[in-house]
């Protein structure tokens, strides 16, 4: 979708998106769409296909099916390509190269560099621009991998695991940051991370992956106000009647003590405790219930094949 002045509403739309290795789907059928400045988490368990995601967006891993556009423009043709900057997980930087020399390296690389705001990240971490790389924490070299990335002006951030090998503070150190100049910019940011504590700081989308699949999409409030926490005393075997009513994500019993997150369909009848989740039990709930189905929100559902079948078995 282009809107009145000509830019896409969209950072990211996948559109039945796969990857695969040999005879293995690493990403299959992917169906989402991420707004322009969003601050997404991609989150789900190791080797859930969060990398081959951000690898294609970041074109270093070339889909296998379907289509990927970043701001509109395909990732298999060559206009856009100055739009995204991706930050691996390893960060790569020269250890040699005095955090100047990085720099003026991202200056000579990047036709719309932009030194001002790259310099600002550097010294806010009252860092000196003759420090070696390889002599500096893993927290600011995190910085000057960030000052590397935003100094390129990117509309689309892309981040593997920013904050996993750094320690608390330096975690909450360059996960301010990070949001500061996204906002500052107006970048939009898809980040990965196994950490639920940084996703639900920082992000206000999320998108949630497990076996290469799509299980949750939208924005962060919107996901959990469409949950509820049932719990109660429930003395029969089974599913009680006034719970199957409604989508059931995950349930479980201990003796007559009965638990489950659902996705109400009008009221719950009964006698049961009514609370709303946290961002932690909505994503685990998803992740120990393969067969549960996907929830994307308005917002983020796009048109395929396999969204409208998925549409189709819940009406
Ligand atoms: P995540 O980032 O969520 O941990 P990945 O995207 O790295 O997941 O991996 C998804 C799946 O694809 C895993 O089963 C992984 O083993 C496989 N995979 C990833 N990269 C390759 C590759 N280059 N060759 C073969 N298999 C791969």
């Amino acid at each position: 979708m282009t809107s009145a002045d000509g830019a896409s509403r969209w950072a990211v739309e996948a559109r039945g998106l796969g990857k695969r290795y040999r005879r293995r789907w690493a990403v299959r059928d992917f169906s989402v769409r991420i707004p322009a400045g969003a601050v997404c988490g991609l989150v789900g368990p190791n080797g859930a296909g969060k990398s081959t995601l951000l690898g294609m967006a970041g074109r270093l891993v070339r889909p296998t099916a379907g289509s990927l556009q970043v701001f509109g423009a395909p990732v298999s043709g060559t206009s856009g390509l100055a739009d995204t900057a991706f930050l691996t997980q390893d960060k790569p930087l020269f250890p040699r190269f005095t955090v100047e020399e990085t720099l003026r390296l991202g200056r000579e690389l990047n036709p719309r560099w932009d030194q001002a705001a790259a310099e600002r990240i550097v010294r806010s971490g009252k860092l000196s621009m003759a420090a070696r790389v390889g002599s500096l924490s893993g927290g600011q070299r995190s910085r000057v991998a960030l000052a590397l990335a935003f100094g390129k002006r990117p509309r689309l951030l892309l981040l593997d695991e920013p904050m996993a090998a750094l320690d608390p503070l330096a975690a909450h150190e360059i996960g301010g940051l990070l949001l500061a100049e996204a906002a500052e910019q107006g970048t939009t940011v898809v980040m990965s991370s196994h950490r639920m504590a940084d996703v639900a700081t920082m992000c206000d989308h999320l998108v949630a992956v497990d076996n290469g699949r799509v299980r949750l999409a939208g924005e962060v409030d919107e996901l959990l106000s469409a949950h509820l926490l049932v719990t109660g005393v429930h003395l029969t075997d089974g599913m009680p009647a006034e719970i199957a009513r409604h989508t059931v994500v995950e349930s479980r019993a201990v003796g007559r003590q009965f638990t489950a997150l659902i996705r109400p369909r009008g009221r719950v009848e009964g006698d049961w405790k009514i609370a709303e989740p946290g961002l932690e039990e909505v994503l685990l709930g998803y992740m120990r219930s393969p067969a549960a189905p996907p929830l994307l929100t308005a917002d983020t559902r796009i048109e395929s094949a396999q969204n409208q079948e998925d549409e189709e078995g819940a009406a």
